[in-house]
């Protein structure tokens, strides 16, 4: 059986698993917190967005993906399934260059009929800022699915 990669959305990590390949589209349920990962192809890495951290490996070997590249980054608080960033509050600031460059970028393949989100839904350019802030994951790829919402 080949081995396909999955994304937990609510864990942000990232775990393989052995499947028939007629079953490798459907869903997993997450190691962990055992809600329904979706599986992500190697070459989708590079355009995920994540807001808060990087996502990590399932089971924890201590790397993390940034972009499609495992990196180490040792998460130094006591709880070490989280990130240090994700839990602070958040208040209203002033985003970053590199923000409004991403979201710009976003915003135009959005227009192209070129954004999906995590399950290949369309994603349409005036969703992109309210998705990108609730952390949702925005890839460049054509779409399988029409826009929602
Ligand atoms: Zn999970």
């Amino acid at each position: 059986m080949p081995l396909y990669e999955y994304f937990c959305q609510s864990c942000n990590g990232i775990f393989e698993e052995l499947r028939p390949i007629r079953e490798a589209r459907e869903p997993v349920p997450c190691p962990e917190c055992y809600k329904d990962a979706a599986r992500i192809m190697p070459t989708s890495f590079a355009a995920f967005t994540f807001r808060d951290g990087y996502p990590r490996r399932i089971p924890d070997d201590g790397k993390f993906y940034h972009l499609e590249k495992k990196v180490s980054r040792l998460v130094s608080s006591g709880r070490p399934n989280e990130h240090p960033e994700i839990n602070k509050p958040e208040p209203k600031k002033k985003r970053s260059k590199g923000e409004l460059e991403e979201l710009k970028d976003l915003r135009s393949a959005a227009r192209r009929g070129e954004l999906s989100d995590l399950y290949g839904n369309a994603v349409r350019a005036t969703q992109v800022t309210q998705m990108y802030d609730n952390g949702r994951v925005l890839k460049v790829s054509t779409p399988v699915n029409p826009p929602i919402g």
